[in-house]
């Protein structure tokens, strides 16, 4: 069945175009459908890509049986129902880096015309104006610029404003020493020291707890007298009362606001009857290129996402910042697999509820961890929720809801740089599945239980534990060798002679549940457990 995608609100042609160009597709685009039509339509589309228009709610979510992806051209998501998406395994996709540029240069652009009162000297010049004198401006240069969150705007506001001649400090707990020093950026230990040093602050932080209202009225007290607020990151970091306090009080210059606690800001607003406050809507992403840059950036992750089952610009699910997804894919393999059949082992000795899912890697996996974590969960759930309903994005909440307590670890005692364990525990009984996936080679499962083995995840898998006695490996073989059965790899493997053994056969074909009882007839043989794990 082919790909379909909806397509809302104005997204740029060039995002779009790639996805019409791809023959898998089926692209719809209608920019400004109603809220009630959208719902009616949606149960027929694979993804939908839109900005920040189109409310992607619970309901909307809820009548979108079909839905994998959502596609966001931009950066805020607080459109999107992030909760229930990720409960429904549907991927959230956004563009945070492709408007950069736009919202630094405004940065810059909005500082400068603040110091030179620019917005006034235009509105004098129209009205027929000629007032030199009482437009006498400021320089950024020597004016030292605190940023606060040295990410992708800060780092780029960084690079622009060392250009007119500004120092340069910074404070951000979160980035390493290498990033202050490669952009020449003076480290503040404290949000303090950096109020204390700096003439102009912008702040460049994603809202959070921490960062609402950071700067309120006492870090806007610590400000030398005449300096500049900027914020063009989200309303609510600088408080506004106490910004307006202090604009009102004379102790600061000025203020740059593109944000506002409440959007659009309020008619009436006092922000808007404060002179010394250069105000604009929102429009920090606001450039020809930089909605290019999100379309073309956004569709290309939805294509990949949808065609290709390829997560890792996905932000609901696990934090994949780290993982190389070429590199990561046969590890998954391993972690979803070894957790399948843990799971199965478990259910033949009738433990259903897993208290503990608990996944160790070895020290080259250990970027895509999370990663890994999300695929055991999955191998984990799919034999209870089909694998249609469980996915790397709810794997790990799905898990939790069942009230399954799921970790990763990174360990060196596997014996493999790639290695992944996983071990699935109920009450009284666990069990252990573990495997290895090099980098040069095919994903194998190394141990099942206390039993070292050798066989491929993948096909049809029958796990036998039985008596070490002569013969039994002809027996098995001749049982399924009647039902035409073929035996694709039969690994062996045993603690003590004459003491329990365990068989991993490897088979080309399904097990029928006669056949699975047919081998279970056989004197020796204690459990049979069958997973069928595709190709
Ligand atoms: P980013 O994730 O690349 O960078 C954010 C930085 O903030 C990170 O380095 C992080 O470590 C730092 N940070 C987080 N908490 C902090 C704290 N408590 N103290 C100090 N630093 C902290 O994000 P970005 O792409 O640079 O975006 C920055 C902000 O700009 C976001 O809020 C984003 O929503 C906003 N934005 C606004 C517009 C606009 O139209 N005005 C457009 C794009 C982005």
């Amino acid at each position: 069945m082919r790909l379909r995608i909806l397509v809302t609100d104005e997204v740029d042609p060039e995002g779009v175009a790639l996805l019409t160009a791809d023959s898998r597709l089926d692209v719809d685009v209608e920019p400004t459908l109603p809220p009630d039509v959208l719902r009616e339509r949606i149960a027929d589309y694979d993804a939908i890509v839109g900005r920040s228009a189109t409310r992607v709610t619970a309901g909307l979510l809820e009548s979108a049986p079909r839905l994998k992806v959502v596609g966001r051209a931009g950066v805020g998501v607080d459109n999107i129902a992030m909760d229930v998406a990720t409960a429904r395994g549907i991927a959230v996709i956004n563009a945070p880096a492709g408007n950069t540029v736009a919202v630094a240069e405004l940065v810059i652009g909005s500082l400068i015309s603040l110091l030179r009162q620019l917005h006034s000297a235009n509105a004098s010049m129209h009205n027929g104006g000629w007032t030199r004198s009482s437009l006498l401006g400021g320089e950024l240069a020597g004016r030292t610029l605190g940023i606060i969150g040295l990410g992708r705007i800060g780092s780029e506001v960084a690079v622009r404003a060392a250009a007119f001649g500004m120092p340069l400090v910074g404070y951000d707990p979160y980035v390493p020493d290498e990033r202050f020093r490669g952009l020449k950026v003076r480290r503040c230990e404290t949000l303090n020291e950096l109020l204390e040093l700096s003439q102009v602050v912008t702040v460049h932080t994603p809202i959070t707890a921490e960062t609402r209202n950071m700067i309120g009225s006492e870090q806007l007290a610590r400000l030398a007298p005449g300096a500049i607020v900027c914020n063009l990151a989200r309303g609510g970091i600088v408080n506004e009362d106490a910004l307006l306090d202090s604009l009102s009080n004379g102790s600061l210059l000025g203020a740059v606001l593109d944000v506002y606690s409440t959007e659009p800001l309020a008619a009436d607003h006092p922000l808007r009857r404060a002179d010394n406050v250069l105000l604009t809507p929102h429009i920090g992403a606001n450039t020809a290129e930089a909605q290019r840059n999100v379309a073309v950036d956004v569709c290309a992750a939805v294509r990949d996402a949808l065609v290709y089952g390829e997560l890792s610009r996905s932000i609901n699910v696990a934090d994949l910042s780290g993982v190389d997804w070429g590199e990561a894919r046969s590890a998954l393999l391993v972690a979803r697999r070894s957790a399948a059949l843990a799971c199965e082992i478990l259910a033949g000795r009738d433990v259903r509820t897993l208290q503990r899912l608990t996944v160790r890697v070895g020290p080259d996996l250990s970027g895509a961890a999370s990663l890994l974590l999300a695929g055991a969960a999955a191998g984990m759930l799919e034999r209870v929720v089909g694998r249609e309903g469980v996915n790397l994005i709810n794997s790990r909440a799905l898990a939790e809801q069942r009230g399954t307590a799921v970790s990763v670890s990174v360990s060196d005692q596997l014996g493999h740089g790639r290695a992944v364990e996983v071990l699935a525990s109920g009450e009284n009984d666990e069990m252990l599945v573990a495997g290895v996936a090099p980098a040069d080679g095919a994903p194998r499962l190394t141990r099942i239980g206390r039993f070292h083995v050798d066989v491929p995840p993948r096909g049809t898998l029958l796990v036998l534990t039985n008596r070490d006695v002569p013969g039994v490996i002809g027996r098995v073989g001749t049982v399924l060798g009647n039902a035409e059965v073929n035996i694709a790899e039969y690994h062996q493997a045993r603690l003590d002679q004459g003491g329990e053994a365990l068989a991993a056969v490897a088979v080309d074909t399904a097990i029928s549940p006669e056949l699975r009882a047919s081998l279970l007839e056989l004197p020796e043989v204690r459990t049979v457990t069958v997973v069928e794990f595709g190709p």
